[in-house]
Order: C-alpha cells, then sequence, then structure tokens
C-alpha cells in the first residue's frame, strides 16, 4: 500500500509541483495518472520513489516511511519499486542480459554487483523476466540495437527480475507507436494481473486510462481533480 500524507513538493526555483496531495493506493491496483503536461504527474511519481525529496508531508510504503528513511532502510523500501521511463533509461552500449540484472542489484553489496559477478540464481530470473515479455532470444544483443518498444519490454523485464511489488511507469508509451503501445500496455496490465504488482501509470492520454486502469486519478496545477474508477473517468481532464 502506498499512502501520500499532505503531501506537498516545492521545486528550489520556487514552482510547485504538487499541493496537498493525500492518496491511498492499494496492493493490486493498476492506476493511470492523468492531465496535461505540467500537471505534476511525474512529480508525483518521483516523490514515490523519493527520486527527489517533498517539500512537506509524508509518504509511507507499505507502512515504512520513504521520507524519513535513509542508507539500508531506504534501499530495502527501493527494492520493491520498480521504475519505467518514457526514455527506458537502460545501459545502451551493453547486453540486454546485463540491463535486466540491474535489477538485482539492490539484493547485493556494491562490490560484488561493480564487477558483474551475479549468482546463477539472479540470471534464472533474469531469463525468465526476458521469457515473460517474450524477449528472451535477444538476451545477448546489445540494448541500443532494440527497437523502442524491445527496450521498453527490457525496461520492464529489469523491474520483474527486481522482485518489485511496485511498478511506477511514467509515460512508458509516450514515444511509442500505436501498436508498440498497446505491446507494453498488455504487458504491464498482464504483470499486474498474474503477479498482483501494483501499478502507477502516468498517462497523457485518457482514453489509454480507460483501456487499462481499474482507477483513474486526474491532476491539474499540482492538485488531485479526479480520482475514481474508469467507469466514471470523463472526457474532462
Ligand atoms: P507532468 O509530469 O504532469 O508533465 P511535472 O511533474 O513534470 O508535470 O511538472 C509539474 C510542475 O513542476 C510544472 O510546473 C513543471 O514546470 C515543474 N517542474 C518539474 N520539474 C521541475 C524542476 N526540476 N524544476 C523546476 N520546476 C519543475
Ligand atoms: P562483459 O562483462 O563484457 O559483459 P562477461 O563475459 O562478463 O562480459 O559476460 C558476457 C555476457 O554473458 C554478458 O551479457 C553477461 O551478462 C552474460 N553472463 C555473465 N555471466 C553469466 C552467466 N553465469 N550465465 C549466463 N550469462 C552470463
Amino acid at each position: 500500500m502506498i499512502e501520500m500524507r499532505n503531501v506537498s513538493k516545492v521545486y528550489p526555483n520556487g514552482t510547485k509541483g504538487l499541493n496537498q496531495i493525500n492518496l491511498t493506493i492499494d496492493k493490486g491496483e493498476f492506476v493511470a495518472i492523468v492531465g496535461l503536461s505540467g500537471a505534476g504527474k511525474s512529480t508525483l511519481l518521483r516523490s514515490m520513489n523519493r527520486l527527489h525529496d517533498i517539500t512537506e508531508g509524508d509518504i509511507l510504503i507499505d507502512g515504512k516511511s520513504i521520507t524519513k528513511a535513509s542508507g539500508k532502510p531506504l534501499r530495502k523500501i527501493r527494492r520493491d519499486i520498480g521504475m519505467i521511463f518514457q526514455s527506458f533509461n537502460l545501459v545502451k552500449r551493453t547486453t540486454v542480459l546485463r540491463n535486466v540484472l540491474a535489477g538485482r542489484v539492490g539484493y547485493h553489496s556494491t562490490l560484488r554487483t561493480v564487477l558483474g559477478l551475479f549468482p546463477k540464481k539472479d540470471i534464472d530470473l533474469a531469463f525468465q523476466a526476458l521469457d515473460r515479455v517474450n524477449i528472451v532470444e535477444k538476451a545477448y544483443s546489445r540494448a541500443d540495437e532494440l527497437s523502442g518498444g524491445q527496450q521498453q519490454r527490457v525496461a520492464i523485464a529489469r523491474v520483474l527480475a527486481q522482485e518489485a511489488k511496485y511498478i511506477l511507469a511514467d509515460e512508458p508509451v509516450a514515444s511509442l507507436d500505436p501498436l508498440t503501445t498497446t505491446q507494453v500496455m498488455d504487458d504491464l496490465k498482464r504483470i499486474n494481473l498474474e503477479f498482483d504488482i501494483t501499478t502507477i501509470v502516468n498517462l497523457h492520454f485518457v482514453d489509454l486510462a480507460r483501456q487499462y486502469a481499474t482507477r483513474i486519478i486526474g491532476l491539474r496545477a499540482g492538485e488531485v481533480v479526479f480520482d475514481g474508477p474508469v467507469s466514471e473517468a470523463t472526457d474532462e481532464r
């Protein structure tokens, strides 16, 4: 469960990113965050994983405050949270397999992972993850040889190998064509249902949100202006 309590985020230059957000997201939900560019979708997602600090309030992940955690406890909370970005965020010049193994880094000492020494269990998990998203045959290809859709599926495999309980996806299909968009959204949905992974996806388009999510949260100027089941979401944003 993710709980945001009175969360506000003001950027160093004074821009308000989020204003007094209160949200609870339960295990297994598939939530779409929608809103125009600049509404605060990305700020919301980045706050949940503490990619940046919030200015006010608290965020609890399974009852533990990520806002106050540091060091080992923070790393442990983060292990449960997989991130997916619009730009895939893969290490381009290395193999797909190594990129997926990056999902295991949080489970080992830094030295081991810097040297690239992963136990067999991790290699197995990585291959299983690649199989889940149907690109196991690309394991030894360089990441930047893959198409955009394939790269995003590698990013999904990385989250699976991480054995994350949460997926935070920031505009995961914004740079993909319609067919690939469907494939990536289908993968996310399938994983959500199969593993009960709580999934929160920032989306620019409400129709995609309607098609895949069970709950839609609408943001405008850093505030929640809609929060409800898909059936209640109208075309207004
Ligand atoms: P969205 O993801 O919905 O497009 P963002 O969360 O990126 O919205 O942005 C919310 C607000 O915060 C916008 O006004 C944006 O300009 C501002 N913002 C985002 N990132 C920064 C930053 N690093 N520094 C200053 N302002 C920012
Ligand atoms: P490099 O460090 O240059 O990637 P390696 O010889 O360590 O070279 O690895 C070659 C490829 O084999 C990499 O893609 C790596 O991820 C993969 N690999 C490394 N260890 C194993 C293993 N035990 N089983 C399967 N693949 C592995």
